[in-house]
């Protein structure tokens, strides 16, 4: 199955993300947490990418085509992906056709995320991550058993230098921009499966299996 899922910067893609790869037995690829491991190794793509990041400003496209490209020639991409924060543009969007097509591929379906932003704003500012492992928290609804110790393997777990409110606003905004258009491009071709995440994410992901069985995917 090749999906891609869409939705505000901190809307709830990741949690949908690890529940579907692992049912579907799908590679997750995130633009933005290989933008991430660029940057804490210090490779050219990563001093390229963090001052945009830092902004709240989208990668130029010509870097990030060219970083998915490379990623979705990889073997475990063969069996089925979810891309995560790609395509944020028509021009990657436009990019990713030419991809699949040249691999004789098309997308299966186009998961849409909704979560109104009152609820985006509260739930990014609180969130915190540790960088050694990944784990992800939340000071208000998911602490650490001890403060500022990630749980799973003793790290120290910090506040992503983009979720502070300011920064917040201006990845929304930017979605709003760039992103937003691209769900009428796959609704015009009735891709869309949409999972609302107001409520929980359990709810979010159970609409989403619903949409794709409807979709005849399983
Ligand atoms: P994310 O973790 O998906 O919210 O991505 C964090 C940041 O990485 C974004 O705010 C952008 O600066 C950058 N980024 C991630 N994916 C893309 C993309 N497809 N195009 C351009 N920039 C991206």
């Amino acid at each position: 199955m090749r999906l891609i899922i869409l939705g505000a910067p901190g809307s709830g893609k990741g949690t949908a993300c690890a529940v579907l790869k692992e049912t579907y037995g799908l590679a997750h690829i995130s633009t933005g947490d290989i933008f991430r491991e660029n940057i804490k190794n210090g490779t050219p793509l990563g001093q390229e990418a963090k001052s945009y990041i830092d902004q709240g400003a989208l990668v130029p496209d010509s870097v990030t085509i060219r970083m998915v490209e490379d990623r979705l020639s990889q073997d475990d991409c063969a069996k089925g992906f979810i891309l995560d924060g790609f395509p944020r543009t028509i021009a990657q969007a436009e990019a990713l056709d030419d991809i699949l097509t040249a691999k004789d591929t098309k997308l299966d379906a186009v998961i849409c995320v909704v979560t109104d932003d009152e609820l985006i704003m509260d739930r990014v500012t609180t969130r915190r991550v540790c960088p050694s492992c990944g784990a992800s928290y939340n000071v208000k609804y998911m602490p650490t058993k001890v403060e500022g110790v990630c749980d799973a393997c003793g790290g120290e777990v910090i506040q992503r230098s983009d979720d502070t409110a300011e920064t917040v606003q201006k990845r929304l905004d930017t979605y709003y921009a760039n992103t937003k258009p691209l769900i009428d491009f796959y609704a015009a071709r009735g891709l869309i499966v949409e999972g609302n995440n107001n409520v929980s994410s359990e709810e979010c992901v159970a609409q989403i299996e619903e949409g794709l069985k409807a979709k005849g995917l399983n």
